[in-house]
């Protein structure tokens, strides 16, 4: 196939390049580099079956070729308050690349009867009062609250796919994906795991938000990865759930990284993020495991030893 893939140059996007190209797959990736970094795909420049496009998908999209499948990735993706690329820096480019990219996306792929992808979120599921989160689930999300810029754009993105499903019949998948981590991760992005990973590799205190109570399930990329595919190939139109079952508090996350990394300065608790920042979040994954036959592989210890050993080559997260 020759696949569009926006946000190509971003953390999961570029694994998915990667992936994709393994697959005998040709790729054009589309990214104007807000979030993401040319270094995560300096390795593909020179394939043949790659190609770069640096266009912002809030602009109308005019492709010169057809392709088979438009996989829209490209949205900022951390919910950080301070850092400049977390998506609440830049709340307009994010509503733009939730609605108006997701638009150009679909009309990309309605124009060239092609598959249609949309990389959807956990938190369309907002501070979720069900748990774990079933796809069934409709969410609890403040739609003039802060993080709203991303959630309700990811909830418009979902909305208009399957506006073109039904009334235009684009073969479309929505993949709801939960935290993911991984090498490629920006260390400046504000997440969790680069934030503390990079703080554990200088020898600095964990900054735990709020009293550490808060929970999360990290899915590695590969398994992500494994998943997105499994889901392109299978013929489900509704959303499915993408992610790790295996929950834990935030506090515990970090004494995890700081046993993995041998700090010993420990954990500072901080004022937590303002108004939003989901309590607890496990996804269920019964539907991935019945209609995809996939489950997550990568054990968390496992899969953050091989992202200390990338951030650890980065000289900013040693120095
Ligand atoms: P990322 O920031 O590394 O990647 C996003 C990419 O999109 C970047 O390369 C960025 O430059 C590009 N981009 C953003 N706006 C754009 C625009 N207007 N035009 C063109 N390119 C644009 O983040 P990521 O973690 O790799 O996330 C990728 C996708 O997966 C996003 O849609 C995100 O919402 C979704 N997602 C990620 C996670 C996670 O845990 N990483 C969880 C749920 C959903
Ligand atoms: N968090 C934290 N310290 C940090 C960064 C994040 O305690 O330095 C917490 C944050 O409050 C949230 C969780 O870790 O409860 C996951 O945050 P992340 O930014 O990775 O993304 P989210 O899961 O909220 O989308």
């Amino acid at each position: 196939m020759r696949i569009l893939l926006t946000g190509g140059a971003g953390f999961i996007g570029s694994h998915l390049c990667d992936r994709l190209l393994a697959d005998g797959h040709n790729v054009i990736a589309m990214d104007n580099l807000i979030t993401g970094s040319s270094e995560n795909i300096a390795h593909l420049t020179s394939n043949e079956g790659f190609r770069f496009l640096f266009h912002n998908v809030a602009d109308y999209i005019n492709l010169p070729e057809p392709v088979d499948a438009v996989l829209h990735f490209a949205s900022p993706a951390s919910p950080s308050q301070t850092a400049p690329t977390g998506y609440l820096q830049l709340p307009i480019q994010t509503l733009k690349a939730g609605a108006l990219g997701t638009l150009n996306a679909l009309g990309v792929a309605k124009k060239h009867t092609a598959m249609f992808m949309l990389a959807s979120t956990s938190e369309v599921y907002g501070d979720p009062l069900e748990h774990p989160q079933h796809e069934t689930y409709w969410g609890n999300v403040d739609p003039v609250g802060p993080r709203s810029v991303y959630d309700e754009a990811k909830r418009f993105a979902e909305a208009i796919t399957m506006a073109y499903h039904r009334t235009h019949g684009v073969d479309t998948r929505i993949a709801r994906i939960f935290n993911t981590y991984g090498p490629r991760m920006a260390l400046d992005d504000g997440r969790v795991v680069p934030n503390f990973i990079g703080q554990a590799l200088r020898g600095k205190a964990l900054t735990v938000y709020g009293d550490g109570t808060q929970t999360r399930s990290f899915c590695y990329v590969d398994d992500l990865t494994n998943g997105l595919i499994q889901l392109l190939h299978s013929g489900e139109n509704t959303p499915v759930n993408l992610g790790n079952p295996h929950e834990i508090t935030i506090l515990e996350f970090a004494q995890i990284i700081n046993r993995l990394t041998e700090n010993t300065a420990g954990a500072v608790f901080q004022d937590g993020r303002t108004h939003g920042d989901p309590q607890q979040r496990k996804p269920n994954i019964s539907r991935a495991e019945e209609r995809l036959a996939w489950k997550p592989q990568v054990p968390l210890e496992q899969g953050l030893q091989r992202t200390i050993a990338f951030f650890k080559e980065k000289p900013a997260a040693g120095a």
